[in-house]
């Protein structure tokens, strides 16, 4: 078999790395398994042209423990990992590389279950699929998670208004959509109909007239963001939108999207709190499309996805209120849940 799985030195907290090569099949990659402590660990594959291992590492470590602390908060019953294929997505990837990496995944057993992250399609994880049990997401089964993910963002935000301006009434609140991608449109649409004032922002002028058209949204520029008035931003495109910078510009009140790793560091935290702006943590916020894919791993019906969509939406009140009655930031309350549940599982 040319498929190889070299142990490497995980991080310290950290349970397994493992590099998978699979010269014939043009495969490497690396999977990390940050905790199974409160189940087999789960998280996407992504595929990346990584400047060399070192970057590789660092980010599928970093993936896969926020892995660890969205499934946690979402209670699904699984652990955090996450695995890179180091490659560019549309050039080097091949049925053949996806059935290999299906392959690796199955070798660990079940301890790691995979889906679609970026540069991975449902079509390529089919490929993975032949190989493995482990691999979901998959067309015909739980399907296109955005929509999840979007509900999830929306009942998070109006719970996060209700702190933030006393009502989740959004009529007339003016709440900025960055991204209208997958997610970001669908979120667009749920806030057209509850009645907000929406502001729309994409780097495809397509998806801004379709708003504009459809939706009544008023278009801004991408590097505009920051200028306008608004009670809401929900930032649905990329991570890092919130810099030391951008947080000290924002009018919002609230922030609340499904964009992964908003902060671009912990210190942002910090000034947005200390400008009254209330940060809801995006790894809570966006774990729908994880919950739709954990239906899927455990095999539950739509009731259960609702269940723990609505269950997550609980859980934003329970760590605003928290973080209110005890003088935090949100983001600490969040992770001190993370870690609370951890520690009792490991005591049980
Ligand atoms: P997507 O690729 O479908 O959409 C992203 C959108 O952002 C695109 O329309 C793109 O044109 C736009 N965009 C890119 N750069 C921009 C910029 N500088 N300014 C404004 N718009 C810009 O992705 P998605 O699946 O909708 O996911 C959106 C975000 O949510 C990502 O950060 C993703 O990691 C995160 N997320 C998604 C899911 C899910 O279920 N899809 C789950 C959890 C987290």
């Amino acid at each position: 078999m040319a498929l190889t799985l070299t142990d490497l030195t995980a991080p310290q907290g950290f349970e397994r790395l493992v590099l998978a090569q699979d010269p014939q099949a043009g495969l490497r990659a690396l999977i990390c398994l940050h905790s199974t402590t409160l189940g087999p660990a789960a998280g996407g594959c992504r595929m990346w042209a990584y400047a060399d291992d070192d970057a590789a590492i660092h980010d599928v470590t970093r993936l896969a423990r926020g892995m660890t602390y969205k499934n946690a908060m979402a209670d699904l019953g699984l652990g955090g990992g996450k695995a890179v294929i180091i490659g560019d997505a549309r050039t080097d990837k091949t049925p053949a590389m996806m059935r290999a990496f299906g392959e690796a995944v199955d070798a660990l057993g079940g301890t790691y279950w995979t889906a679609e992250d970026v540069g991975i399609s449902p079509a390529d994880m089919a490929h993975a699929a032949e190989a493995t049990r482990f691999a979901v997401g998959l067309s015909g089964a739980s399907g296109d998670p955005s929509p999840w993910t979007a509900e999830g963002v929306f009942r998070c935000l109006r719970v996060g208004a209700r702190h933030a301006f006393g009502t989740d009434d959004l009529t007339g609140r003016r709440v900025l959509v960055q991204g209208l991608g997958h997610v970001g449109l669908s979120l667009a649409e749920k806030l057209a109909s509850a009645g907000a004032r929406l502001m729309v922002t994409d780097i495809h002028q397509a998806a801004l007239d379709d708003a504009a058209t459809r939706l009544g949204a008023t278009v801004c520029a991408p590097d505009a963001v920051f200028d306008q008035q608004m009670d809401i931003l929900a930032p649905c495109a990329l991570g890092g939108v919130l810099t030391r910078d951008t947080a000290t510009a924002l009018t919002a009140t609230l922030v609340c999207g499904a964009a992964n790793n908003q902060l671009a560091d912990d210190g942002v935290a910090d000034i947005l709190a200390a400008r009254g702006i209330t940060y809801l943590p995006d790894y809570v916020v966006n774990a729908g499309g994880i919950i739709s894919v954990a239906s899927e791993i455990h095999g539950k019906p739509d009731a259960w996805r609702l269940d723990r969509l609505t269950a997550i939406a609980g859980r934003v009140d329970q760590m605003l209120t928290r973080a209110r009655d005890t003088d935090q930031l949100p983001s600490a309350v969040a992770d001190q849940m993370v870690h609370d549940m951890l520690t009792t599982r490991r005591a049980a």
